[in-house]
């Protein structure tokens, strides 16, 4: 089926024809990128290395802080060489279905052959949006790119790994695994920082309407608020180490455990499926295949089981130790350090062992 064409070549603002470049979707907060997003420019570079001549950075939103993050991403990678802003009150909110539109208009007025955004869940929201809006297949999930067109993806709850080869028409639209892309370190390197130019968002509107006609009702969804943790403690997506508890602890209550490991080991709180369906933690705390991937340097599971379904998110960890008081417990299989004890009288005691950090 034939798109409709929405956009005079008069109208683009930047060249149409650009092949092996690829725009990076970014997510900011408090005037920086964010470090999900900070891996999609990894990957990014990594398809710079497989002949993909630029690495361009796509930031949306309004006010000072929009702009300061531009400033971060221009200066987060040699590899960058162009920050584009969507500034508008459009995107103050982060709802999906203007931001898909906006991928849309700048693939339309850039003619980039890869779109690539962090498999989180601002990615997993729009780009699929976007990739049905631009009439291509996205390849989701991405741990590994061995050139512009072939990528690894786990399957089966992470169970194999599976080498997939795009053969669609541009743009190819990705989401990675931040766990599979490291943060870039800031460069000493002399390269003058990245351009930043705003995004013509005059067709935008015009944009609404055609999609408004062909496909979604724009207003399904409304944006109410948000909320964040207010916790000092590291993301949980990106901490170095991640102390998750699972059912065995019970209640609210006795979860405090882990979170008092956690803040004596400078790491971040997890919980199982269970134990957040308990109600003992919030679900923005779930590790595994339907909550956060992580991969930290340090995993400590008290009282988890090992579910197929959890040890999707967190069998890449370095180093894994798990305290359960069942021998055969599945996530034994996949620790460095297993203990079997009661986590009732293992974390007291660590707590009071432990050197304050
Ligand atoms: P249990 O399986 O009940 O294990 C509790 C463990 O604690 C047991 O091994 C027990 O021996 C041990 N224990 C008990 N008392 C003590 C004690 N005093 N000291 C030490 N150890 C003790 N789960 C996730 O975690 N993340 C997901 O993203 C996820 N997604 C899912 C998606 C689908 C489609 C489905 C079907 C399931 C999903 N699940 C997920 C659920 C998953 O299958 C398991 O049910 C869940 O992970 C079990 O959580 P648990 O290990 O806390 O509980």
């Amino acid at each position: 089926k034939k798109r409709p064409f929405l956009f005079p070549a008069s109208s683009h603002s930047f060249s149409s024809s650009r092949h092996g470049s690829t725009l990076v979707v970014a997510e900011h907060d408090s005037g920086a990128v964010k470090p999900h997003s900070l891996s999609a420019v990894t990957a990014a570079t990594s398809l710079a290395g497989n002949g993909n001549s630029s690495v361009s950075v796509l930031l949306a939103g309004s006010g000072p802080s929009l702009h300061q993050a531009a400033s971060h991403a221009a200066s987060s990678h040699p590899s960058v060489s162009q920050v584009l802003i969507a500034d508008s009150e459009k995107f103050k909110s982060p709802l999906a279905e203007p931001w898909a539109k906006l991928v849309h208009l700048v693939q339309q007025q850039g003619g980039y052959s890869h779109i690539i955004a962090a498999s989180n869940s601002f990615g997993k929201n729009i780009m699929p949006r976007a990739a049905a809006l631009l009439d291509v297949s996205p390849i989701t999930d991405v741990t590994g790119i061995s050139d512009a067109q072939t990528f690894v993806r786990p399957i089966y709850a992470g169970n194999a790994l599976c080498t997939v080869r795009y053969t669609g028409s541009n743009p190819c639209i990705l989401t990675i695994r931040s766990t599979s892309f490291p943060v870039p370190q800031k460069s000493n390197d002399s390269k003058a920082e990245a351009s930043i130019s705003q995004v013509n968002l005059s067709n935008f509107d015009e944009a609404l309407i055609i999609f408004f006609w062909i496909s979604a009702d724009l207003n399904k969804s409304r944006y109410i608020y948000q909320t964040s943790q207010d916790d000092e403690g590291p993301d949980l997506g990106n901490a170095r180490v991640v102390i998750t508890g699972g059912r065995a602890l019970k209640n609210a209550e006795n979860f405090k455990l882990i979170e008092n490991l956690a803040k004596k080991l400078g790491g971040a709180v997890g919980a199982t499926r269970a134990a957040v369906d308990a109600g003992f933690v919030p679900n923005d705390l779930q590790v595994g295949q339907t909550g956060k991937i992580v991969a930290p340097e340090l995993y400590m599971a008290f009282g988890v089981s090992g579910a197929i379904q959890h040890l999707a998110g967190m069998r890449d960890s370095k180093v894994i130790v798990a305290v359960n008081n069942d021998a055969d417990a599945p996530i034994f299989q996949v620790a460095d350090y297993g203990l079997v004890g009661d986590l009732f009288e293992v974390i007291p005691e660590l707590l009071e062992k432990l050197p304050e950090k």
